[in-house]
């Protein structure tokens, strides 16, 4: 059922423990090892599926430390699944490095596609879907965060991007500033999860309605693309 020496990259739940592919769950059963973000957080969806597995944390600061034992297991035959705390793995996640390693030494790299914060947020947003930037998180720093924003006005698809709630009152005016007011805007609030919601509005209006918005949980922030 999984191959030998295989690195599995498994999506997992953005919230709803439901979301999770059968064939995610037959690889989470089979491998040697599961490398996550946060053991606590994986050990809590392994209970859940009756799972039992070692684990291993992986994470930015010792993605260098633990890449080359994780490659030598690989290259010794043991079958390994990467997942991250929700979501999709390398996506603003840990595991793009060990993805590039893997593939320079010509480990076999399969996908276990499933959950996207990003996908799910843009088939709901009523944004067009046929072209689109993700950006990841804007930066913390305001200079930073301006420029960045510079760099995608004139992109033509929607624009995707992860920000926390405590943020975006403050980023909503320079959007607006930016890249004009006119702009459609959709927040995706805590999609899949009990209290989730999808506001629509335009960059104009964003930071009134943000008023009436609960800053509480994870939210993607998609905005129209310049049509000019
Ligand atoms: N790799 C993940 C994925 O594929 O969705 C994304 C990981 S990133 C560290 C976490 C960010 O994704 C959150 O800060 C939020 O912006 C977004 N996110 C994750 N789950 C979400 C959800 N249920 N609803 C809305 N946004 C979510």
């Amino acid at each position: 059922m999984i191959e030998r020496g295989t690195l599995y990259i498994v999506s997992t739940p953005i919230g709803n423990m439901a979301d999770i592919t059968l064939r995610a769950l037959d690889t989470l059963k089979a491998v040697n090892l599961i490398v996550c973000e946060d053991t606590r957080r994986t050990r809590g969806l392994l209970t859940h599926y009756q799972i039992s597995k070692p684990l291993l944390s992986y994470n930015d600061v010792n993605k260098e430390a633990r890449t080359p034992g994780l490659l030598s297991k690989l290259s010794t035959g043991q079958s390994l699944a990467l997942v991250s705390d929700a979501g999709t793995p390398a996506i603003s996640d840990p595991g793009f490095y060990l993805v590039r390693q893997a593939i320079r030494q010509g480990i076999n790299v399969v996908p276990i596609p499933g959950p996207s914060a990003i996908l799910a947020a843009l088939v709901v947003s009523g944004l067009p879907t046929d072209r689109f930037l993700f950006v990841g998180f804007l930066s913390r720093k305001s200079g930073r965060r301006r420029t960045q924003i510079r760099s995608f006005a004139a992109e033509r698809g929607t624009i995707i991007f992860y920000e926390t709630a405590l943020r975006l009152p403050k980023v909503a005016p320079v959007l607006a500033e930016i890249l004009g007011p006119g702009r459609e805007v959709v927040l995706a609030r805590e999609l899949t999860k009990k209290f989730e919601q999808v506001v629509r509005t335009d960059l104009e209006n964003l930071p009134e309605i943000l008023k009436g918005v609960p800053l509480k949980g994870e939210f993607v922030v998609l905005v129209s693309g310049n049509t000019q």
